[in-house]
């Protein structure tokens, strides 16, 4: 596998396209990601729900009810009770749609913190797992980098409810970070940073013939040394077969690219790239760039501050079956509009912004050509991720951090032109 000189070597090599490789699970069996059939990845499963699906999709049996039934258990069963004895489980982080997710800790090494993201069962789905829960456990397992957040174990707990234990990334998410205008300041070396992060993250998911499909801010997790995390594997598939038929309906809609907007099913890559733009931009000015309130409206934004999709642009394009744009054709506009409003990233980190937002998904930039562009080598260098400004608490403390940082920001651009870009920056966060 090539690796960039901006990547850190993967923790552990992905066998390619071999989803179902050994990895060190106790487990025998392997799931796999059922398709999913409408726009938030919610694929209608069709089977019985039964509480012994998770049991199924591991491997095991049934769960023991009983200490005297554990005495007879099969050694799969063993395996799980001994993963799951390996964890204690503590307070609630957090809800999402297929799970409730846990502070835990090892029972060896207390200091030792964990997520564990307890998969609700769910009567409609087959094996009572909604489909994402597959998808996550599955892509999770494959995909082992730095800028990816690591599944650590899985393991069936009663009622045949299944628990991934994931690390444990304490620092909020960069969602947190764009938002609190008042209290967290940062530059354009803190950008650079978090986007090298994010593109190698997508790179590698790439060159692992896996597709994210709902990147965006608040999944980007935030590890304690600073580290940025790509998490929510819930909309994940394989793209290595490109004859295959997808949904269209993926990725958060401010942060979906037109093709998926006009209803294409076959993709590939750049669907992600374009939602690395997204975030991009967003982290630049601190808002959502395109918020559309619905897809219509998403099209006509994309069609007014980027340009109208035309067969002259993009050859094709009027061919997508949901292809429909606003009847005053906006001309694409050049990377001198961008300045303005991004300009706070440098000439270069413009550059990298428009090549990810171009409209035809085939000119658009790969992963591999972002982490190859020139911005990563101009000033200012991307800070180091410890750093890196973090979320705050609240209460005095905070603002005092704050304050540092924002003496920090300044001392650490290496030249006024630095301290201009910071300036701009904050200025940015009024708009
Ligand atoms: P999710 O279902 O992945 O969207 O998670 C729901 C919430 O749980 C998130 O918004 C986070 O607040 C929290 N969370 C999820 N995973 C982790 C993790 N690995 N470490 C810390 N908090 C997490």
């Amino acid at each position: 596998m090539a690796v960039s000189p901006l990547v850190a070597p993967p923790t552990d090599t992905l066998e390619r396209h071999a989803p179902s490789r050994a990895t060190s699970s106790p487990f025998k069996r392997h799931a796999s990601a059922a398709p999913s059939s409408n726009g938030n990845g919610n694929g209608n499963g069709n089977g019985n729900g039964n509480g012994n699906g998770t049991a199924r999709l591991l491997g095991l049996g049934r769960a023991p009810s009983s200490a005297a039934a554990a005495a007879t258990l099969d050694p799969i069963e063993q395996m799980n009770e001994d993963e799951k004895r390996k964890y204690v489980k503590g307070k609630k982080l957090g809800e999402g749609t297929y799970a409730n997710v846990y502070l835990g800790h090892s029972r060896r090494d207390p200091s030792v913190l964990v997520a564990i993201k307890k998969i609700k069962v769910q009567s409609q789905y087959r094996d009572g797992m909604a489909p994402d829960a597959v998808r996550e456990l599955k892509y999770l397992r494959e995909l082992r980098h730095p800028n990816i957040i690591s599944l650590l174990s899985v393991f069936s707990s009663k009622d045949q409810n299944l628990n991934l234990v994931l690390e444990y990334l304490p620092l909020g998410d960069l969602e947190m970070l764009i938002r609190d205008v008042d209290r967290v300041r940062y530059g354009a070396g803190d950008i650079k940073a978090w986007m090298g992060m994010l593109a190698r993250a997508v790179w590698f998911c790439h060159d692992n013939a896996v597709l994210h499909r709902d990147i965006k801010p608040n999944n980007l997790l935030i590890a304690a040394d600073g580290e940025v995390k790509l998490a929510d594997f819930g909309l994940a598939r394989a793209f290595a077969d490109p004859g295959r038929r997808m949904t269209a309906n993926v990725i958060t809609r401010w942060y979906r690219p037109p093709e998926l907007l006009f209803g294409a099913r076959h993709y590939g890559g750049a669907v992600d790239v374009w939602s690395v733009g997204m975030v991009f931009a967003e982290l630049i000015i601190r808002a959502p760039y395109l918020a559309g309130n619905t897809e219509v409206e998403q099209i006509a934004l994309i069609c007014r501050q980027i340009g109208t999709p035309t067969e002259d642009n993009w050859p094709g394009v009027t061919r997508l079956r949901e292809y429909t744009v606003p009847s005053e054709t906006v001309p694409v506009w050049g990377r001198d509009a961008y300045v303005g409003r991004f300009g706070a990233v440098g000439p270069d980190g413009v550059d990298l912004l428009v090549r990810t937002l171009a409209l035809d998904p085939r000119k658009r930039i790969t992963a591999r050509g972002m982490l190859e562009h020139g911005w990563w080598r101009s000033e200012p260098k991307p800070t180091r991720k410890e750093d890196l400004p973090r979320k705050s608490e609240g209460g005095e403390e905070k603002m005092g951090a704050d304050l540092k940082r924002r003496n920090g920001l300044v001392e650490d651009e290496p030249n006024a032109r630095g301290a201009k870009v910071a300036r701009k920056l904050d200025f940015g966060q009024a708009k």
